[in-house]
């Protein structure tokens, strides 16, 4: 197990310095806070310890600054954002952009890559074509479906690392960030933490989780994953869960997620929710859109091959399926 009781260990050499930096024992312990924001249109929820609430209210601040700040980057709901810009303005000539977004469209290229597509940041034409779908509550017509899809496509995005630019073949391409923005901003969010000095920091994006280090005094933050199964116990990592029980289009006896299978345009049928842990919320963000697409089969066979991805898959039936690290992980 990873978490050995000796692992307490520098934990309370920690207290002791600070106890006698600070003279004899006037150090406050940390003590947990926790505050709720709306942001990148789900509630933000951040849990950490800190010596006093005051001092918890301004890291509270920045971390939520700090995603705002990503939410009008990176949301293609405002066509004001830099990735909307992006959408509009690079058709055949590159763009220069923020660091934020690029670092987003270069963790998406590389994902893609892995995945030979199932992973897709160019599918804002099928995407926003499925949402007024699921706001009238019908199914798009093939016709559309087939239109949309030949606006898609992640070889048609080309980032260039040294101008920080990046560039799309076609007009009517549209970008969407929605599988891999909460991951990373749940990322910028404990950086922005760690630099205030908060060192154990839980942010939860709705099913996108990142953490760093244990609670004072224990072995991990303890993740609730789906019932039956139990809780995860960890530090420094992310989790992410994609699947069923968010948005979805019930039509035709059928239930189409709101995660687009990029080689049949169409919503996901198949019903999977997927939890992948990795050491970032970026990735873990990514992969879990990416496995839901990809299905048991393949999506677990990719994850073997990851050194730095776990993953647990539930079918609609209940049956589950764990990579080999997840097992070990799993507390009952
Ligand atoms: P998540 O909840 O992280 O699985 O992300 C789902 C969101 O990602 C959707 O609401 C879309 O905005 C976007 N999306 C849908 N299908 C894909 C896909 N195949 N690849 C990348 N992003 C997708
Ligand atoms: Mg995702």
């Amino acid at each position: 197990m990873a978490w050995s009781t000796t692992s307490n260990r520098p934990v309370r050499m920690a207290t002791l310095v600070a106890l006698l930096l600070t003279g004899l024992g006037h150090a406050q312990t940390p003590r947990l806070f926790e505050s709720v924001e709306a942001h990148m249109g789900t509630l933000m929820r951040i849990q950490l310890y800190a010596p006093n609430a005051a001092a918890a209210r301004r890291a509270f601040r920045a971390a939520f600054d700090r995603i705002a700040v990503l939410d009008a980057e990176l949301t293609d709901y405002q066509d004001t954002s830099e990735l909307s810009r992006l959408s509009r303005e690079a058709i055949g000539r590159p763009v220069r952009i923020s660091e934020d977004l690029f670092r987003v469209l270069e963790a998406s290229r590389q994902i893609s890559e892995e995945t030979a597509g199932a992973f897709d940041i160019t599918l804002g034409p099928l995407t926003h074509l499925w949402r007024a779908a699921r706001k009238s509550n019908r199914v798009p017509e093939p016709a559309a479906v087939r239109a949309a899809l030949a606006s898609c496509g992640y070889q048609k995005l080309h980032l260039n690392r040294q101008d920080r630019t990046a560039l799309l073949d076609q007009p009517g391409m549209q970008l969407d960030a929605g599988g891999i923005a909460k991951g990373f901003a749940a990322d910028e969010a404990l950086a922005v933490l760690e630099r205030m000095g908060v060192h154990s920091a839980l942010v939860a994006a709705s099913g996108d989780l990142a953490f760093s280090g244990a609670p004072p005094g224990t072995a991990g933050w303890k993740i609730g994953i789906a019932a039956p199964v139990g809780y995860l116990v960890r530090s420094n990592g992310a989790v992410s869960t994609s699947g069923a029980a968010e948005q979805h289009l019930d039509a035709g006896g059928m239930r189409f997620s709101h995660i687009i299978d990029p080689r049949t345009g169409l919503g996901l049928t198949q019903g999977l929710t997927v939890t992948v842990t990795a050491r970032r919320g970026i990735r873990a963000d990514a992969a879990s859109t990416a496995i839901s697409v990809l299905g048991v089969e393949r999506g677990m066979a990719w994850v073997e091959r990851q050194a730095d991805l776990a993953a647990l898959v539930t079918e609609g039936d209940g049956r589950t399926h764990a990579s080999a690290c997840f097992k070990d992980w799993i507390a009952p």
